[in-house]
């Protein structure tokens, strides 16, 4: 500290350029935010940092708790215990332990497993350490429960997979009044599934059951544990144009992308791990070991030549709840369409950014609009 203080009153007598010629040594990082994301297996606790830190982590069995202790550290935040209260978490709290060490401290319901990892700068999102406390027995039954699902279905019966983009972490585009893309995706889903379990041949379900992030790759996994007959991830859009309106449908591209436009789509959306938070654990499950590639290609024609059918006949329906940005289906590289064997399509509702599409997109009536449309075009292409 006498250090600094010495360099301070040399700054302030020389002036700011010597900034440059004698930097501060390496800052205090601080702790700005503390927030939680509750999943239906796991619960993810996010710091935000000004700056990158070296911690040590710490456990005990009874009662069951989790710590880290983090290194050349302040808290720059008022609230320093927060309840979390889901089915994992008790609480989780922020101690000071000397002057430039932090603890902190999540109070486990039951036995988790620990997974901690960093995450970059990104966009308007600091530097970001991640502690996702996993109950691996519940993550297995939802697994076992999904495989269930489809080894139960009567003999005839479709299984949609409906993906509320984004979530968590990752809120997606962002509207002029602040509503956020994985709020709006996630009613629409919620309503899209009611809709197409009103038909006794279709079963749906959703990849996301509220707001927490899921990594792209797991999406799929869990469209394959179901063995989607149809996987339908759904988004609205987002450009810094406000003027830019209307609808889009776009399939997997094995090549490039059809346009340029379709690129950035694709890459702004495949960006969504690195918003949300992709850790290392779950980066090689969704790839089978002992796959068949001559296999795989056959199945990846098919479910590509399918998804271009749905496409085709959505855009045909979708036409009438919302103006079309373009009149065919666009292909770019979507990491979240990359199921070989699941036709699989996304969809933009809506630009959020533009003011009065994303009046419409609050709206319930709009919502359940489009949710019906998208559900009636399903219908359609299974009967097909
Ligand atoms: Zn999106």
């Amino acid at each position: 500290m006498g250090n600094r203080f010495v360099k301070i009153i040399f700054l302030s007598c020389f002036g700011i350029s010597l900034i440059l010629l004698q930097p501060f040594p390496a800052l205090t990082a601080a702790i700005t935010d503390l927030r939680f994301w509750s999943a239906p297996d796991h619960t993810r606790v996010v710091l935000d940092l000004t700056e990158p830190i070296q911690y040590e982590v710490f456990s005990q069995e009874s009662p069951p708790q989790f710590w880290l202790e983090l290194k050349v550290v302040s808290l720059q935040i008022r609230k320093k215990e927060v309840d979390v209260n889901d089915p994992f978490v008790k609480k989780m709290s922020l101690t000071e332990l000397g002057k430039d060490k932090v603890k902190l401290t999540l109070y486990q319901k039951k036995p988790l497993n620990a997974n901690v990892f960093t995450l970059k700068p990104y966009q308007d999102k600091h530097h970001r350490l991640v502690i996702d406390l996993v109950d691996i027995l519940q993550e297995k039954k939802e697994q076992e429960e999904r495989q269930r699902e489809n080894e139960s279905r009567p003999k005839g019966t479709k299984i949609v997979v409906i993906d509320p983009g984004h979530g968590g972490e990752d809120p997606g585009a962002i509207g002029p009044r602040k509503t956020m893309e994985k709020d709006i995706v996630l009613k629409v889903g919620e309503k899209l599934v009611h809709f197409l379990n009103q038909n006794k041949e279709i079963k749906a379900f959703l990849t996301r059951k509220g707001d927490y992030f899921i990594e792209l790759k797991d999406r799929i996994k869990i469209a394959r544990e179901y063995r989607a007959d149809l996987f339908v991830s759904l988004h609205t859009d987002g450009s810094f144009n406000p003027q830019a309106r209307g609808s889009s449908v776009y399939c997997l591209s094995l090549s490039g992308a059809t346009d340029q436009a379709a690129k950035i789509l694709a890459d702004k959306e495949n960006m969504s791990n690195l918003l949300g938070g992709a850790s290392a654990r779950h980066a090689s499950i969704a790839e089978d070991p002992d796959r068949d590639e001559i296999l795989l290609d056959l199945m990846q024609n098919y479910s590509m030549k399918e998804s271009f059918r749905f496409a085709e006949s959505l855009l045909e329906d979708i036409k009438a709840v919302n103006p079309l940005k373009y009149l065919s289906y666009r292909q770019a590289n979507f990491i979240v369409l990359k199921a070989p064997d699941i036709p699989s399509v996304l969809l933009e509702i809506a630009y959020i950014t533009n003011k009065e599409d994303e009046r419409l997109l609050k709206q319930k009536g709009f919502q359940e609009r489009v949710a019906q449309t998208v559900a009636s075009s399903i219908k359609k292409y299974f009967k097909e």
